[in-house]
């Protein structure tokens, strides 16, 4: 079990590394902004690539897009983001700290001092800014992906020939005015979401062709009930959670263990991880019923990922507002139709960055140093390249350029080999190569892994092809197979 830190000492780790950064820090920083180190845009374009394989390339029914941040403001409108996108904005009697609470949370919550809270009032989360050179003409930054995957729908429907049904899927910047940022990269003013649209016949929301592939998969769940009880979450296969009516539909099932999968396939510890259903009073505005994936984070449990039933809401919103037809024509039922979202994953890039560094980390007694036990299609580096002594140097940069095509690698010549192998652990480096002396004669090199710390010594010929086997997890002769922090 992986050693929790706190979130303050993540973010002290994150930026001793090169990860996360405060944003613009010589100047004081910016509450709620971060910039990304070498190691935090490596790191962060993985994640983000691997969703994508997942989510779009290698299926059939999803397609992307990459919708703009400043849009029409019309499209806002239509959404109900200029209406309703707002928090209550509270603030301590005693302490005086700011917050915010969910309308149904007034009266209940107190702060974390133990005060009670003031209403101040209510506050729009959306960025205004003002486009072109007349005053007045106002649109915002987008305060998530989601609506350009509606705007958009009947275009992309048409031009990428999608029958239902088949889903958009989005990665991008996203920007909330949050009235309390806080917890490091949890809550941001300016962040990252990856987010899917999935459009479904509405006369089919019940029955989901995909549903097979999950029925036998277990997860935390804890329903709106459990949570009216006060009880905790109860482990339950898909197919128990759907027999029970706990999850109302296939779609929502399947898309909650599929995103579930996609944490856990990756590394993550599925203990962490629970499933919670919105209660009714937490519903958003356009939603019909809202589950949560949430993973147990050392400041409790917390939303991962949002999941909502939003109907035919935002098509039926836009085709108003837009005075735009934007149904589909399905030849199956030979009229048209405005598809139904019944589930849609949206997904906050740094909050799934917390997760898998949370869960990598470990503290290794024996070797005296942080092990960062990343997936090795997460790690920021894959590849170390070590010449053992300072005349090795140009052999040892050799076995660099032979590899800096085809894996992320890092050349380090500083320091003795052991504090090169930590250094290397800590940031989570799943194979470090050393070239020593004896490789001169027989043209061999050696290769650590970071989670077992067994080498084993491989032709330079081979070498190319064994570390591509080892980074997609094979097993070799005499070797750990590449642990991720599940197995751990
Ligand atoms: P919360 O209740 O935590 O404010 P939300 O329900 O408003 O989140 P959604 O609108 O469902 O969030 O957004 C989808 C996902 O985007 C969230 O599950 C989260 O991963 C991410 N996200 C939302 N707001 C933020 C934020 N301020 N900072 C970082 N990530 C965020």
């Amino acid at each position: 079990m992986a050693d929790k830190i706190s979130i303050l000492d993540m973010a002290t780790f994150c930026k001793k590394k090169g990860l996360v950064y405060p944003s613009g820090e010589i100047y004081g920083g910016l509450a709620g902004f971060w910039d990304f180190g070498p190691l935090g845009v490596e790191f962060k374009n993985n994640i983000k690539k691997e969703w994508w394989k997942f989510h779009v390339q290698s299926r059939e029914d999803i397609v992307g897009i990459d919708g703009s941040i400043i849009t029409n403001p019309n499209v806002w409108k239509a959404s109900g983001h200029i209406d309703n996108f707002s928090d209550v904005y509270v603030r301590c009697k005693e302490c005086k700290k700011d917050n915010k609470l969910d309308k149904n949370e007034i009266g209940k919550v107190k702060c974390e001092c133990g005060g009670e809270y003031d209403v101040v009032g209510d506050l729009n989360l959306m960025f205004k800014t003002n486009v072109g050179p007349v005053e007045g003409n106002v649109s915002y930054l987008r305060p998530e992906t989601a609506q350009l995957m509606f705007a958009d729908f009947r275009l992309v429907a048409e031009n990428a020939r999608m029958k239902l049904p088949f889903g958009i899927a989005q990665i991008g910047k996203a920007f909330r005015n949050e009235i309390s940022p806080r917890d490091f990269l949890f809550r941001s003013r300016e962040f990252e979401q990856m987010e899917i649209e999935y459009f479904v016949h509405p006369d089919k929301i019940k029955k989901c062709p995909y549903i097979k592939d999950v029925l036998d998969y277990e997860i935390n769940v804890l329903s709106a009930e459990l949570q009216k009880k006060d009880k905790d979450a109860v482990k339950m296969t898909m197919k128990k959670a759907l027999e029970k009516k706990i999850i109302k539909t296939e779609w929502h099932a399947y898309w909650l263990a599929t995103e579930h999968k996609w944490f856990v396939d990756l590394g993550a510890n599925p203990d962490n991880f629970r499933i919670r259903q919105h209660v009714a009073e937490e519903l958003s505005h356009y939603a019909l019923d809202t589950w949560d994936l949430d993973y147990k984070f050392p400041f409790g449990w917390k939303e991962l990922q949002g999941m909502a039933n939003r109907t035919d809401f935002d098509l039926q919103q836009h085709i108003k507002v837009s005075k735009t037809d934007l149904s589909l024509f399905d030849n199956d039922s030979n009229k048209k139709v405005v598809p139904h979202v019944v589930a849609e994953p949206s997904q906050g890039v740094e909050r799934a960055m917390l997760v898998f560094l949370f869960d990598a980390y470990n503290y290794d007694k024996k070797r005296g140093n942080i092990v960062l036990k990343l997936h090795s299609k997460l790690a920021p580096v894959k590849i170390g390249i070590f010449p053992l002594a300072t005349k090795l140097k140009d052999n040892g940069r050799k076995i660099y350029d032979l590899l800096k095509n085809d894996f992320m690698c890092q050349f380090d010549t500083a320091g003795s080999v052991g504090k090169r192998y930590a250094r290397s652990d800590e940031i989570g480096i799943p194979f470090c190569v050393t070239f020593d002396f004896d490789s001169l004669k027989d043209k061999q090199v050696t290769i650590r892994s970071r989670d077992t710390t067994k080498q084993i010594r491989v032709k330079i010929k081979e070498l190319k092809d064994i570390l591509r086997k080892l980074l997609d997890g094979e097993k070799l002769e005499g070797f750990g197979k590449i642990i991720t922090s599940k197995s751990s």
